[in-house]
């Protein structure tokens, strides 16, 4: 099991090398994240060592960063991870009334996706790091401001002053299409370069998973969040 998170690892960071190789970008300058919904802390655990045995063997590496999906996953999960990571990202959708759940553990949000939801962190915390998501497909099922509403909620968060908006995120179009998924990843890279020449936000672009992270990249990803190319299928 441990030997096959070390390849599968190494297959993803292969294919961030090639991609940024393809697009002439510093391989440095994408993180991968390990998306974490569905596996238990063990499994983690080895994934975070498998990470570990990787850099320790090429210097040149970055650790890998951990996100999960609900909040409830990140409570039970968090406290037994704790010796192992730097803190986790919450990458899925955070409901009000887990907010203080959320805060205990994680280092960033990435899911920053309205200002009622900005102004709730902003009034418990001092210099939270959060990206703002965004729907750059328009697929009903997938949260995240429009492309359209993305500078004004950037606007709004910057002028509650208490979050660090250290960039963008977003989940591709679902298709076939690689054409119209970078399209929306291009989207994506346009909004955040109009809020950094603003002063709105950071740099940081969190987008493309397994299936298109090649992509995204392309595009500009400096986050990449993975979740089966290195755990294998989600059963659940
Ligand atoms: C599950 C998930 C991922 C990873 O998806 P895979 O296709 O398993 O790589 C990335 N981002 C978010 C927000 C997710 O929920």
């Amino acid at each position: 099991m441990d030997d096959e998170l070390d390849d599968r690892l190494a297959a993803v960071r292969a294919r961030v090398a090639r991609a940024c190789s393809d697009a002439g970008r510093d391989p440095g300058a994408v993180r991968v994240l390990l998306a974490t919904k569905t596996q238990d802390a063990s499994t983690i655990r080895a994934a975070l060592e498998a990470d570990a045995r990787a850099c320790a063997a090429d210097p040149t590496l970055r650790p890998v960063l951990v996100g999960e999906n609900r909040v409830q996953e990140l409570v039970a999960k968090a406290p037994l991870l704790a010796d192992v990571t730097g803190g986790i990202h919450l990458i899925g959708q955070l409901q009000a009334n887990k907010v203080n759940a959320a805060l205990r553990w994680s280092s960033c949000i990435e899911s920053v996706d309205s200002i009622a939801l900005a102004r709730r962190l902003a009034e418990r915390t001092e210099g939270l790091d959060v990206l703002v998501q965004v729907n750059v497909s328009g697929e009903p099922t997938k949260s995240g401001t429009s492309p359209e509403g993305a500078l004004p909620l950037l606007e709004e968060v910057a002028g509650l002053g208490t979050l660090c908006v250290r960039g963008l995120m977003t989940i591709g179009l679902r298709s076939d299409e690689s054409a119209a998924v970078r399209a929306g990843f291009d989207t994506l890279r346009r909004l955040r370069d109009a809020g950094a020449a603003r002063g709105l936000c950071g740099p940081e672009l969190s987008m493309g998973m397994s299936g298109d992270l090649d992509l995204a990249v392309a595009a500009g990803a400096t986050v990449v969040r993975v979740g089966t190319a290195v755990f294998g299928a989600r059963r659940v």
